[in-house]
């Protein structure tokens, strides 16, 4: 069932849903204003996370989707952590109170490419602007081929508790194809150095679908990952789109799994971590039982945003540096992704937003069902359409791809109750895709669905 399913649907080109609508419909018509107006009206009673990119690696992997750009001198980095710690400054102003925070998350690119003590400067900027709840979720995300003793000092010093460390595949010949070799001992070693500094929440990344990868090496990477025992594992599939990432050229096509391999590596993956008692959530997620994603799914508290699966429950996600997007109740708003465009806006102390989207009614609806699938794995239509005011019946009248997905077995209706059988939830994103109004206009903008 499963391989004839991915035969039908597995090459549709799809969202991750991390968003919805999803980034290519935001437009210039909400700028710079819109953010302003809107930060102003963030309601007392909202807490907010941060969101802070820092797009600057080392050294290219070829199956980057991320926005980054390699840097050599150290002069253009501290040049940017300026920029940000002035725009943590403007967004302050503008929503005119010290606003409680619950996490904050530094992505990239390499956010440890920062010097630890500049680091240090940013959090304390971040403290000094907003009130860092005292027990907040402070995430970075880690290249363990490049961190430093004084990098794990500081990011102690600093309140971090949760590292994401980028392990992708342990197997040589994957690592020499995506430009990236990283021994199993570099892993450990960083691993043990962050629990040793007290930062104890570690997420490991993997990735299915590189070239020369196989169900064998997928499973050998698991297995040496084990040894480590990660509180989480995020698991996603290649999304090879060299015409939107040009470095993903250099990745020879002719050593791409297909839709068939992909699907038995992440199934193979994901059997091994259950296997081992780690909980599958959602889409791409793995957590042991006693994790606090794993608890927020079994409390139906699990949300989605741009990082994927998380436990924030914050209305606002606020996005610093450069290309970062933010979420507030009025709609989503994008940073320029050009790191000299980005600068010279703040440099001239304007927000540096060029594009976003102000959300209707009908988007706040399909975006919590779309939210309920990814992280449940079903819906309740009826009691999602009834706290927007609406009916169950319009919504699945509105949704004509559904009718094709329930005869196909993808996911099943029970009443006004939609659930995803076990056997097709890799196809989770086409039975979300069935809620998305916007689709048809942006699919050749996402990676294949499985
Ligand atoms: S370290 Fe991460 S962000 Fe940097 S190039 Fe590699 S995959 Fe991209």
């Amino acid at each position: 069932m499963s391989a004839e399913l991915a035969a039908i649907y597995g090459e549709e080109r799809l969202p991750r849903y991390t968003s919805y609508p999803t980034a290519p419909h935001f437009s210039p018509a909400v700028g710079a204003g819109s953010y302003a107006r809107w930060l102003a009206e963030i309601p007392a009673s909202l807490s907010a996370s941060l969101y802070l990119h820092v797009p600057f690696c080392r050294e290219m992997c070829w199956y980057c989707g991320c926005h980054t750009q390699i840097v050599r001198r150290d002069e253009l980095i501290a040049a940017y952590q300026g920029t940000l710690r002035r725009e943590i400054e403007l967004v302050a102003e503008k929503i005119g109170r010290r606003i409680r925070v619950e996490h904050i998350h530094f992505g990239g690119g390499t956010p440890t490419i920062m010097a630890p003590e500049a680091f240090t400067d940013l959090m304390a900027a971040i403290r000094q602007a907003f009130f860092v709840l005292p027990q907040a979720e402070i995430a970075i995300e880690i290249d363990p081929r490049t961190l430093t003793a004084d990098m794990v000092e500081a990011l102690r010093l600093a309140g971090v508790n949760r590292a994401s460390l980028g392990v992708q595949s342990f197997d040589h010949d994957v690592q020499i194809a995506i430009n990236r070799v990283q021994s199993f001992e570099q892993t450990a070693s960083v691993t043990g150095d962050l629990r040793r500094a007290g930062i104890t929440g570690i997420n490991f990344d993997l990735i299915y679908g590189l070239p020369h990868q196989s169900v064998a090496s997928c499973i050998a990477t698991v297995r040496r990952c084990l040894e480590l025992k990660p509180d989480r594992f995020s698991v996603f599939g290649y999304a090879h789109v060299p015409g939107f990432k040009k470095h993903q050229r250099k990745i020879d096509e002719a050593h791409l799994p297909d839709s068939g391999a992909r699907l038995d590596q992440a199934g193979a993956i994901a059997n091994a971590l259950k296997e081992a008692g780690y909980v599958q959530i959602g889409l791409d997620h793995f957590a042991l039982p006693d994790d606090p994603m794993a608890i927020a799914f079994r409390e139906h508290s699990l949300r989605r945003n741009f990082q994927g699966y998380t436990t924030d429950t914050s209305e606002a996600l606020l996005g610093f540096g450069a290309s970062a997007i933010g979420h507030l109740p009025q709609g989503y708003v994008q940073n320029d992704v050009q790191i000299g465009a980005y600068s010279q806006a703040i440099a001239a102390g304007r927000l540096a937003t060029v594009k976003g989207y102000a959300l209707t009614d009908d988007d706040r609806l399909r975006a919590d069902i779309i939210e309920r699938i990814m992280c449940e794995f079903g819906a309740d239509l009826g009691a999602i359409c009834a706290r927007h005011g609406t009916a169950a019946d319009a919504m699945l009248k509105s949704a004509p791809r559904l009718k094709t997905l329930i005869s196909d077995g993808v996911v099943k209706l029970d009443g006004d109750r939609l659930a995803v059988p076990s056997d097709s939830r890799f196809l989770l994103r086409s039975v979300a895709a069935a809620f998305d109004a916007h689709l048809d206009a942006a699919k050749h903008r996402h990676s294949r669905a499985v």
